[in-house]
C-alpha cells in the first residue's frame, strides 16, 4: 500500500503491530529448518530445544512482572486468562462461598464471565467508578464480605487509560484473605509491575497489546498452596495440568520476545508516546465542547479518550478518512452499544457515542500526530457548524 494511502493507525489499545524483532524470532520456530518440534517431545533433541525456548519465554514474561517462572502459565490470550482466573477459582472455592467482586468498567471477558457465573448461582457485586473513571478502594472495601471468593479489578482501563490503585485494592483483599485478580492487558510493558511487591494473586496478560502476536497470553498465578484453580481445558497435562493443549511454540517465543523488548525499552517508549499524546490533546483541547475523559486521574501513556460533544461520533469518524481511531472500545463497538465504561463515568449515551478513543504506540510518529490533529480539528469544526443548535465558535 502506498504510504499516502496507508491508514494512520491510532488504535493501539485494540491491537498493536508485531515488532519486526518479534516476527524474526517467531519465524525460526515454524519451518522445516526451524525449531518446529513439539516442546513436550523431550525424548529427542529438537523437542528439548523447543522446550528450552518455551522456558526462556516464560522467564522473559516473569522478568517483566517481577514473578517467578513457575508462576507464569501460557494461554490463548487474556480472554482465556480472565475466564480461567474467574471460573478456575469459583470452581475450586465453591464450598467457601458464592460471592465475587469486580468493577463496572472491566473488559467484556470479565463482565460476561461474571454474568455467566451469576446465572449459575453466584452473586456478583459490580463496584462503580467515580467521574474520573477511578474505582475507589473504599467502595471495594464496602463490597467485600466473608463469603467473597475473588475480587477482580483491572489495572489500566482499555477505553480511558485510567490507572487503578491495585496496590490499595489488593491490600484490602490480602487483609481479608481474598484472592485478588488483575487484568493487566493494557498496563504490561507500559507501567512498572512488580508482583514480588504487589498484593496480587492472579494477573492476566496478552501479547498483542505489547507488539507480540494475537492469540497468545499468560496468566500469573501466585505460588501459594492455598490458591488452586480448576482447569478450563483438560487433556495432555501441559502447563502443569492447568491448561492442556500442545504449546504454540512460535506464539510463546513471540510473547517472550515482546515482553523482553518491553522490559528493555518500555520506559523510553512510554515517555516518547506520552509526549506525543499530550501534544495531540493540547491541540484538541482548544476546541469548544471537547472533554477529556479521565483527565483528572492518572493515565497510561498512550490513551486519549475525548468526547466531541457538539457532533455525532459516527459522523466524525466518517469524516476522519484514513485515520484509524475507535469509537469506544473495539469490543463494545462490535456490539454497537454505547460504551459501558463511559456511562459508568456518568456520560450520557449520546456523550459516550460522541467519543473517540485515540491510542498511540511504539510506531506512532510526530508527523502522524500532526496530520491527526489537523484532520480531527477540521472535521469537528465543519460538523459542529452544521449540527443542530450550533452557532458556537470553534477554535483550532
Ligand atoms: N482485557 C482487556 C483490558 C483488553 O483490552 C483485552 C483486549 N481488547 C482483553 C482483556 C482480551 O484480550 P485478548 O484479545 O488477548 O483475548
Amino acid at each position: 500500500m502506498a504510504r499516502a494511502q496507508r491508514p494512520i493507525y491510532l488504535d493501539y489499545a485494540a491491537t498493536t503491530p508485531v515488532d519486526p524483532r518479534v516476527i524474526d524470532r517467531m519465524a525460526g520456530f515454524l519451518g522445516v529448518e526451524g525449531l518446529f518440534a513439539n516442546p513436550s517431545s523431550v525424548t529427542h533433541a529438537p523437542g528439548r530445544a523447543a522446550r528450552a525456548a518455551v522456558e526462556e519465554a516464560r522467564h522473559e514474561v516473569a522478568a517483566l512482572i517481577g514473578a517467578r517462572d513457575r508462576e507464569v502459565y501460557f494461554t490463548s490470550g487474556a480472554t482465556e486468562s480472565n475466564n480461567l482466573a474467574w471460573r478456575g477459582l469459583a470452581a475450586s472455592r465453591r464450598d467457601r462461598g458464592c460471592h465475587l467482586v469486580t468493577s463496572r468498567i472491566e473488559h467484556a471477558s470479565v463482565l460476561d464471565t461474571a454474568r455467566a457465573l451469576e446465572a449459575e448461582g453466584f452473586r456478583v457485586t459490580y463496584v462503580p467508578c467515580n467521574r474520573e473513571g477511578r474505582v475507589e478502594p473504599e467502595r471495594v472495601r464496602e463490597a467485600l464480605t466473608p463469603e467473597t471468593l475473588l475480587c477482580s479489578v483491572m489495572h489500566v482501563n482499555n477505553e480511558t487509560g485510567v490507572i487503578q490503585d491495585i496496590a490499595a485494592i489488593g491490600g484490602l483483599c490480602r487483609d481479608r484473605g481474598i484472592p485478588f485478580h488483575v487484568d493487566a492487558v493494557q498496563s504490561a510493558g507500559k507501567l512498572p509491575i512488580d508482583l514480588s511487591e504487589l498484593p496480587v494473586d492472579l494477573m492476566s496478560f496478552s501479547a498483542h497489546k505489547v507488539y507480540g502476536p494475537k492469540g497468545i497470553g499468560a496468566l500469573y498465578v501466585r505460588h501459594d498452596p492455598g490458591l488452586v484453580l480448576e482447569p478450563l481445558i483438560r487433556g495432555g497435562g501441559q502447563e502443569r495440568g492447568l491448561r492442556a493443549g500442545t504449546l504454540a511454540t512460535h506464539q510463546i517465543v513471540g510473547l517472550g520476545t515482546a515482553f523482553r523488548i518491553a522490559r528493555e525499552e518500555g520506559e523510553a517508549d512510554a515517555a516518547r508516546i506520552r509526549q506525543l499524546r499530550d501534544a495531540l490533546w493540547e491541540r484538541l483541547s482548544r476546541l469548544d465542547q471537547v472533554h477529556l475523559n479521565g483527565g483528572g486521574a492518572p493515565r497510561a501513556c498512550g490513551h486519549l479518550s475525548a468526547s466531541f460533544n457538539a457532533v455525532n461520533g459516527e459522523s466524525l469518524i466518517f469524516f476522519l478518512g484514513n485515520l484509524a481511531v475507535a469509537q469506544g472500545s473495539a469490543c463494545s463497538s462490535a456490539r454497537g452499544e454505547p460504551s459501558h465504561v463511559l456511562q459508568a463515568m456518568g456520560l450520557s449515551p449520546g456523550e459516550a457515542e460522541s467519543t473517540l478513543r485515540i491510542t498511540l504506540g511504539r510506531f506512532t510518529t510526530p508527523e502522524e500526530i500532526e496530520i491527526a490533529a489537523e484532520r480531527i480539528i477540521q472535521a469537528y469544526t465543519r460538523l459542529a457548524a452544521i449540527a443542530p443548535g450550533s452557532g458556537r465558535r470553534h477554535a483550532g
